[in-house]
């Protein structure tokens, strides 16, 4: 029955993948099925070593897991993009599910007490919308049954294109960037913190920054994928 209408639906108002555009088969939601298998996954060897490279120096992320590796030109980075520009928050949610699937049981050994989602600053939420990192946040908080708050953290600065700098500059440049809104949330809790891509991990080790300095037991991260620095 379920199917019928799905195909129904699907014939008045079809439903196209958001990485190839082509119409998405009743069994089918978000991405298509062939989108989907050619999307590069992050092997945990990969992930360890960019854990090593990102995080483990500065103390202050616990532990980190991606789901994919983002590659130029392909099929993730026109889903990504649908997401942000074309207002699809339904992306967002279906990136969050996968990636509490994928690993729910490293999140449930994590202990998570509260899943926040990397702000935007105000300027270019109102420029684009809403906040990406939200809807994936959302998805994945659903998927887990944790609650998540986009109201904990504010971002203050309007950060640049980052593409530019080294990995010092970026930390300096963001330095600051975060603030709290609220402690009562986060104190000796343990804290997940979700982001779209992930790239130098300087925005997220910021972010986890403020929250430990505000009493937060532990900070993970989580995002959809890693992208090489550029
Ligand atoms: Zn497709």
């Amino acid at each position: 029955m379920k199917k019928f209408c799905v195909s129904l639906f699907d014939f008045f108002l079809p439903r196209f993948c958001a990485a190839c555009k082509l119409k998405l088969g009743p069994s089918e939601s978000v991405v298509c099925m062939n989108c989907f298998s050619e999307i590069k996954l992050a092997e945990p060897e990969r992930l360890r070593e960019e854990y090593a490279r990102k995080f483990q120096q500065r103390k202050i992320i616990t532990d980190f897991i991606s789901l994919f590796v983002f590659e130029k030109e392909k099929a993730l980075q026109h889903i990504i993009h649908s997401l942000k520009y074309e207002n699809r928050f339904n992306i967002g949610l279906f990136l969050g599910s996968e990636l509490g699937k994928n690993f729910h049981d490293l999140f449930t050994g994590w202990q998570i007490d509260l899943i926040i989602p990397v702000p935007l600053h105000r300027l270019k939420k109102a420029e684009r919308g809403f906040n990406q990192a939200t809807y994936i946040a959302k998805g994945l908080s659903r998927e887990l049954k944790i609650k998540y708050s986009s109201q904990v953290i504010k971002r203050n600065r309007y950060t640049e294109s980052q593409t530019t700098l080294d990995m010092h500059e970026r930390e300096m440049n963001m330095s600051g960037a975060f603030s709290l809104k609220s402690t009562s949330m986060i104190k000796n809790k343990s804290i997940l913190l979700i982001d779209d891509v992930i790239t130098t991990g300087a925005t997220i080790t910021e972010c986890g920054k403020v929250l430990i300095e505000s009493g937060a037991k532990k900070v993970y991260a989580a995002s959809v994928a890693i992208a090489d620095q550029i």
